[in-house]
């Protein structure tokens, strides 16, 4: 009986514009791993039944992506923790008996991008209280960085994130602004976007160029299209600024270790998401 290969993929919706596929197959490649990377668009409804699956298409390991990042925390037999404290998993690896473990790499990802970029932030304000923001804010937290403000158009979810932090970290001190003026970012040193406004043409700019500053780091996660307005903002006023593949490319490095137990082969992976990345 010859054995399946080894199938590993992103589950989400959607996820047909993702790059995760391309940057974990040339790794595979690269290594001469007989492995394969799919992308599992999975509508409502659908996890369970891929859960179910998993044995059956010999998946070994998957990473999540919107909505599934706290759907699929119940499943999981271990949770490492940082999923505890973030609250979501992206990483999740199969043992042999089919028991899943689970991994936050996004958080991960964005220190290490931050490290490589040399910025070492110390008074922060974020936009966006969401999936992505919670583990961008928990990776802040563990840096220990001094002032931590939020804002996000969903009150509830601000509040919310502000709360779990407050009470898990000691050393930072924790806001919430009510508006996006009153995140006074003319005070601070690192500006992120964790929303997905500035993904389409059509979208506003959320910050204003008032606050802007020549020691602010403008940081949007987003990466497609590479410039947002916001980035060409900050690009306008001189500003260091990135976008998030970065991010993107090192959660996907710590994924990968966590599936194959081998050190990725970062450039490759980065080519290839580069490459891909010109394609959407
Ligand atoms: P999410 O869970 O939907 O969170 C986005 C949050 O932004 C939501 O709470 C949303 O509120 C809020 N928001 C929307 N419009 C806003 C506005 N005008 N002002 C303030 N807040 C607003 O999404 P996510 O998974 O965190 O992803 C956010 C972005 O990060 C996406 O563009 C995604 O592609 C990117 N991302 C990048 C990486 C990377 O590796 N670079 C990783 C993950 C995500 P409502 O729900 O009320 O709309």
């Amino acid at each position: 009986m010859t054995l399946k290969p080894k199938l590993y993929g992103l589950i989400g919706f959607p996820v047909r514009h993702s790059l995760s596929a391309c940057m974990h197959n040339a790794a595979f490649s690269a290594l001469k791993i007989k492995a394969k990377y799919k992308l599992f668009e999975l509508k409502p409804g659908q996890l369970k039944g891929f859960l179910n699956s998993l044995k059956q298409k010999n998946i070994r390991g998957f990473n999540v992506t919107y909505p599934y990042k706290e759907e699929v925390l119940p499943y999981l037999s271990t949770k490492t923790p940082s999923v505890k404290e973030i609250g979501a998993a992206n990483t999740v690896v199969v043992d042999n008996a089919g028991r899943l473990k689970g991994f936050n790499t996004d958080y991960l990802g964005f220190t290490q991008h931050l490290k490589e970029l040399k910025v070492k932030p110390e008074r922060v304000a974020i936009i966006g209280a969401g999936g992505a923001a919670k583990a961008v804010c928990f990776a802040l937290a563990k840096m220990k960085v001094r002032e931590l403000c939020i804002y996000d158009i969903d009150k509830f979810k601000s509040l919310s994130l502000f709360k779990r932090l407050n009470s898990d970290f000691e050393q930072t001190r924790f806001g919430v602004a009510t508006r996006i003026e009153d995140l006074a970012i003319g005070e601070k040193d690192l500006l992120i976007n964790a929303t997905p406004v500035g993904m389409h043409q059509h979208d506003p700019c959320l910050v204003s160029e008032a606050g802007l500053h020549q020691g602010l780091f403008v940081y949007d996660l987003i990466y497609s299209p590479a410039e947002t307005k916001l980035i060409t903002l900050a690009k306008k006023h001189g500003l260091r600024c990135s976008n998030g593949l970065g991010m993107l490319l090192y959660q996907g490095v710590f994924a990968f270790q966590h599936f194959t137990g081998k050190k990725a082969p970062v450039k490759i992976m980065q080519a290839a998401i580069e490459k891909g990345v010109k394609k959407l």
